[in-house]
């Protein structure tokens, strides 16, 4: 047995209680896990300051300081130990709500301590909570390290005695008994070419390293070796379909597509023009099609989706395409009607003849008998394409012949619900797969998340686009903005104004979003102007009602929450305003402006904030006014905020927990670790040849790892 497989309560020092503590705290289970988990940051431990330089922005600090006085205050349960210690510089406090008598009893006035912890502001006064403390004599362990790590650590570790010392020192415990057994889990070959040092010297270093050059070499391996068995992972089991032949092929274009390709009102882009040849060449390959097809707001994806469904038509197949919401079902279904029935007859009954030309629509509202209408239809193959919202996963949905699912958005939609659509046709190869998104996707993070997918992107707008200016203003200049939405809406346009949502306060918010409607209709009175309100309170038929007024033109103002973030198209929309836009991340941001500017008249976003924002979200608007390349603001936020926080990624259901890398930070690492496994794989797909055996077995411990949704990082 791997050594490393040992429970985590065999370790000197743990016992059952801390292992359970543990595990519970950190996700560490077997001696892997506790070497698998890296310090955050590193701390010069030669390195003392005054006590007057510190800042409370320093993120940990080391302080030699004499103790000149001590009060317990409070009462029972909400007591608090203070001492002060004083150097040369000046005075600190150091505060205990825990142990304040163990701790009372160790630290006496006159003592002499190194203390070390993380400044925080009381009053107006730094201070430090919890700090650690030793004294100068005792030669602090640093097991030949000139940098002591910090650990990732919680409330009830601390509290439970688990502090940054204790568990240094288990780790080096640790790295006492299993140290000199670490095994390679890269083959020798691969470690040579890519110049990585050996894991056991790196699972050393980068506990107790020796300098920064050999921390820098540490981290880089261990980062490699992550990112690397991912995408090895990930492009193994592309590889795999792509020796197996289990997809519907689909020789010909068909006549429904070139039909409909000569009848279209502009030309297709050049970059719609190639993604569809892209679709079109698994199409016909004989392999199922899993791609994604990222295009940022407005680029035309909805488009190539139609062109998509009408090649599995032309095969013989049925279509699906499938949206988040209702309204952007009605939406799809309308423009499919718009592009179709000028050319083909769509309607369809049940008496239709097999071979009719039907497109329907199923939705949450669909209405029993049109659903049962309809069920037949799919099964019976007269309806060629549905459209539709999650209904379109009801069991009792079949069809006759599914060769192409369309997934719009789908980061709306989870893995387990996109897996239903495979079954759909019973018996059968399992229908291609489109999954379009919106919502840019930085390289990086695509490589990650969808590294088993194919990924397209349209990367061009179609023509005759005009920019959004995009305006960042504060309250002061409220009544000129309700002025200039006054002229856009003489002027026949119409207007979005959209308020925050967010979870955690959603009482607030809808206070918000109501008290905003009334000052709206205040200063827009009926009937000159008309206001519709949308929110997601409301029951979907009343949502639709609202929505459908604004898309129909009937009214001129559209109050929302973030509902409206996706999808809808609107051409005669001009003008976005965002209320607290300092509320709302980049992406989303991005996502709610692409609402505006979809038809030929020039368009405005207004960012509405408070006088005083945040540093951070400054930056966020500032950005926001200078760029509209959603591919550059998806950077942007994921190097500000992280992944992890990038809609979608959590619902993505990708097992991604990186312990040391970051695809924010290190895309150069990414690219280099896909690389070399691109490499490896392009000789030996299915890792079958002996010089890549213990690739095999890295891989089977790496997936029996549990992943961790909740730390992407
Ligand atoms: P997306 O779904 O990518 O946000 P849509 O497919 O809704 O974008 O397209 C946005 C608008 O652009 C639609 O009104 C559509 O008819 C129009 N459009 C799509 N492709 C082209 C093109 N090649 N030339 C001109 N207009 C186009
Ligand atoms: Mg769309």
């Amino acid at each position: 047995m791997d050594i490393l497989n040992t429970e985590i309560q065999f370790l000197p020092g743990v016992g059952p209680k801390r292992a359970s503590l543990l595990a519970k705290e950190l996700n560490i289970i077997t001696y892997r896990d506790m070497l698998y988990t890296f310090p955050f940051r590193y701390v010069d431990r030669t390195n003392i300051q005054n006590i007057a330089d510190i800042v409370p922005t320093m993120a940990y600090v080391q302080i030699k300081g004499k103790v000149v006085a001590k009060t317990i205050a409070g009462e029972r349960r909400k007591s608090r130990l203070v001492i002060t210690v004083a150097d040369a510089t000046g005075r600190l406090d150091l505060v205990f709500f825990q142990g304040i008598k163990w701790m009372n009893d160790r630290a006496r006035i006159g003592d002499e301590y190194i203390v070390f912890g993380k400044p925080s502001v009381f009053g107006g006064e730094i201070n430090m909570v919890h700090p650690e403390l030793e004294s100068p004599g005792a030669k602090a362990a640093t097991y030949g390290s000139s940098l002591t790590g910090v650990y990732p650590s919680t409330e009830r570790l601390k509290n439970s005695g688990i502090t940054n010392k204790v568990f240094t020192k288990l780790m080096a415990t640790l790295l006492g008994i299993v140290g000199n057994g670490i095994q390679e889990n890269i083959p020798e070959y691969i470690v040579r070419k890519s110049g990585i040092i050996p894991r056991r010297e790196a699972l050393k270093s980068i506990h107790f390293p020796p300098g920064t050059a050999e921390l820098g070499k540490a981290s880089f391996r261990l980062k490699f070796e992550e990112l690397f068995l991912l995408q090895l992972s990930l492009l193994k089991q592309r590889y795999s379909r792509m020796y197996e032949e289990d997809g519907i092929r689909m020789p010909a274009v068909g006549e429904a597509f070139n039909k409909c390709y000569n009848a279209l009102p502009f030309d297709l882009t050049g970059a719609q023009k190639r993604v569809i040849r892209e679709i079109r060449d698994d199409m016909k390959s004989g392999r199922q099609m899993n791609r994604l097809l990222q295009g940022d707001v407005g680029s035309g994806k909805t488009l190539v989706a139609l062109m998509t469904a009408l090649i599995a038509i032309g095969n013989g197949y049925q279509a699906c395409i499938m949206a988040p919401t209702e309204v952007l079902a009605q939406q799809h279904f309308g423009n499919l009607k718009k592009y179709l029935a000028p050319l083909f007859p769509v309607d369809w009954t049940e008496n239709e003849a097999e071979g009719g030309f039907g497109i329907a629509l199923l939705t949450g509202s669909s209405k029993a008998k049109q659903r049962r209408m309809i069920d037949k239809g799919l099964r019976e193959g007269h309806i060629k394409i549905i459209v539709g919202t999650h209904a379109l996963i009801e069991d009792n949905v079949v069809f006759r012949s599914l060769g192409l699912a369309v997934i719009d958005e789908q980061h709306r939609f989870g893995v387990a619900q996109r897996s239903k659509l495979w079954n759909k046709t019973e018996g059968s190869a399992p229908p291609h797969v489109l999954v379009m998104t919106a919502t840019p996707i930085p390289r990086t993070l695509a490589m990650t998340l969808y590294g088993d997918l194919e990924v397209s992107v349209i990367d061009e707008l179609p023509p005759g686009r005009k920019p959004v200016r995009t305006i960042h203003a504060t309250e002061t200049k409220r009544a000129a903005m309700y002025n200039f939405i006054q002229q856009q809406i003489a002027l026949g346009r119409q207007v979005f104004i959209v308020y925050p949502l967010i979870f955690e306060s959603e009482k607030m918010d809808y206070a918000n979003l109501e008290k905003g409607y009334e000052a709206i209709v205040e200063a827009f009175p009926f009937p000159k102007y008309r206001t519709a309100i949308v929110h997601g309170k409301q029951s979907n038929e009343e949502k639709n009602r609202n929505m459908k007024a604004f898309v129909e033109g009937r009214a001129d103002i559209l109050v929302a929450t973030s509902v409206i973030e996706v999808g809808v198209d609107v051409p005669n929309a001009t003008v976005m305003v965002i209320e607290s836009a300092e509320r709302f991340g980049l992406s989303q941001l991005h996502q709610l402006r692409g609402r505006v500017g979809r038809g030929s008249e020039s368009s405005y976003c207004i960012l509405m904030t408070d006088f005083r924002i945040s540093r951070e979200s400054k930056k966020r608007i500032d950005l926001m006014c200078s760029t509209e390349d959603g591919f550059v603001l998806a950077e942007e936020d994921m190097k500000m905020r992280g992944p992890g926080d990038i809609e979608g990624t959590m619902q993505s259901g990708m097992p991604v927990d990186l312990k040391i890398a970051s695809l924010g930070k290190d895309g150069d690492i990414l690219e280099f670790a896909r690389k070399t496994a691109r490499e490896v794989l392009s000789t030996d797909p299915l890792l079958q040849m002996e010089s890549n055996a213990l690739l095999l077995r890295s891989l089977a411990t790496y997936r029996d790892t549990p992943a961790d949704y909740s730390k992407i990082s």
